[in-house]
């Protein structure tokens, strides 16, 4: 192993973050000693049921939700988008039509394609060359017969943020439900479901630094859904199966971090952000911001470079420890560039070369400071032998580091 090696600098947080060790603490008691099933009569069990009811009010608190009982505790961010369009629709059965966009994640977007191959018409709305959704497309796609909107807070491949708050009074006005896919946007920017006006909510323990296996969705009381499956009582019968109870321990307390350190997001986070977008920008003039610069999350930049692979520059940054990501983590080893960049016209040439770096707040300066050191190298090297470049210099384009 080289020394490079060693160093491992993490900056691919929108594809899962580390367990922070406060939420470790937190639920460790509950994969040891209080094991017991909170739905049981005895105590022992009935007492973890009590710790449960207290992290459905943490996530409560941290969404802005009226109740506790609008929490619905799942098994993943996928599941809870299911869930939501899936029991929306055997609701209203009447209504065949489906609004989303075309950068949905694709725990949305296959889902609709199945939907159309079952029957439904979906309107895909499409974004602009910086991310941003078409929202005049928005409105004019809502028909009497939209079962739902399933629209995402923020992009996991752009960090773009999209204008959730005026979708929701646009569907109020219309009677039409709202789900709101906001995974990437827990930790980063707050979520408040009554500015919002949204029915329907997911997010995702694994993206703001709870373990893997842990969703939720919000159900705004009163929404008309049905259960996606079938089983016990637990979740009010919203969502059978015996609970996850560290995970539900551990999405609680990530909840409460999450609120407690939104502010280092805004300040420290999306200050080494800017340093290692600008830096890099400022370095390499084959390199360009994909999506907008000034409404993204703070965590997030995603960076094209010309003439370049985007497999190749993560395998070299691999090599040196650096662990970044060429798209959502789907999408990322399929040649294929990502549909995110494919709906925003990015160019062929640097939709093969982009990078997305996602930070958190564990990520630090000396961080960022070794990333940029090793970047020339590698771009350098890339550049070199790549056959798009070679056509370009043969043309007379000086090398461009
Ligand atoms: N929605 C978005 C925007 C995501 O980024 C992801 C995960 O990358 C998901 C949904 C799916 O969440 P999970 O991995 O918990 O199934």
């Amino acid at each position: 192993m080289t020394a490079a090696m060693e160093r491992i600098v993490y900056l691919d947080n929108n594809a899962t973050t580390m367990v922070a060790p406060e939420v470790l603490d937190a639920m460790m008691p509950f994969l040891t000693d209080r094991y017991g099933n909170p739905s049981s009569i005895h105590s022992f069990g009935g007492n973890v049921g009590k710790h449960l009811d207290r992290a459905r009010e943490q996530v409560a608190a941290f969404l802005g939700a009226d109740q506790d009982y609008e929490i619905v505790f799942t098994g993943t961010g996928t599941e809870s988008d299911n869930t939501a369009i899936l029991g929306t629709i055997s609701y209203y059965r009447d209504r065949k039509h489906i609004v989303t966009s075309r950068v949905e994640h694709p725990a949305v977007l296959s889902l609709c394609k199945k939907l159309e191959r079952d029957g439904y018409t979906v309107t895909y709305v499409p974004v602009d060359s910086e991310g941003n959704l078409d929202m005049t497309a928005l409105r004019e796609s809502v028909t009497d017969d939209t079962a739902i909107v399933s629209i995402m807070y923020a992009n996991n491949e752009t960090g773009v943020i999209f204008p959730v708050q005026e979708i929701g009074a646009l569907c109020r006005e219309r009677g039409i439900p709202f789900h709101v896919d906001a995974v990437q946007a827990a930790g980063k920017i707050p979520i408040r479901v009554n500015d919002i006006g949204c029915d329907l909510l997911t997010i995702s323990g694994h993206k703001f630094h709870a373990p893997k296996g842990i969703g939720v969705l919000y159900v705004r009381r009163g929404t008309r859904i049905r259960p996606v499956l079938y089983g016990g009582h637990q979740e009010k019968g919203r969502r059978p199966g015996t609970e996850n109870t560290p995970g539900i321990i551990a999405i609680g307390r990530a909840s409460q971090l999450a609120s407690e350190h939104l502010s280092e997001y805004h300040g420290r986070v999306r200050a080494l952000r800017d340093k290692l977008e600008r830096d890099i920008l400022k370095r390499f003039p084959n390199s360009h911001l994909n999506g907008n610069r000034d409404n993204r999350v703070p965590n997030t930049t995603n960076i094209g470079f010309d003439y370049i692979e985007g497999e190749a520059i993560l395998l070299y940054l691999d090599r040196h420890g650096i662990a970044a990501s060429s798209g959502s983590a789907c999408s990322s080893g399929s040649l294929e560039p990502s549909h995110v960049l494919r709906a925003m016209g990015v160019p062929f040439t640097s939709a093969h070369g982009s990078i997305r770096f996602s930070l958190s707040r564990f990520v630090t300066e000396d961080d960022i400071g070794y990333v940029l050191s090793v970047l020339p190298e590698v771009v350098g090297r890339l550049l070199e032998i790549s056959p798009f470049w070679d056509k370009e210099k043969r043309q007379g384009k000086p090398m461009p580091l």
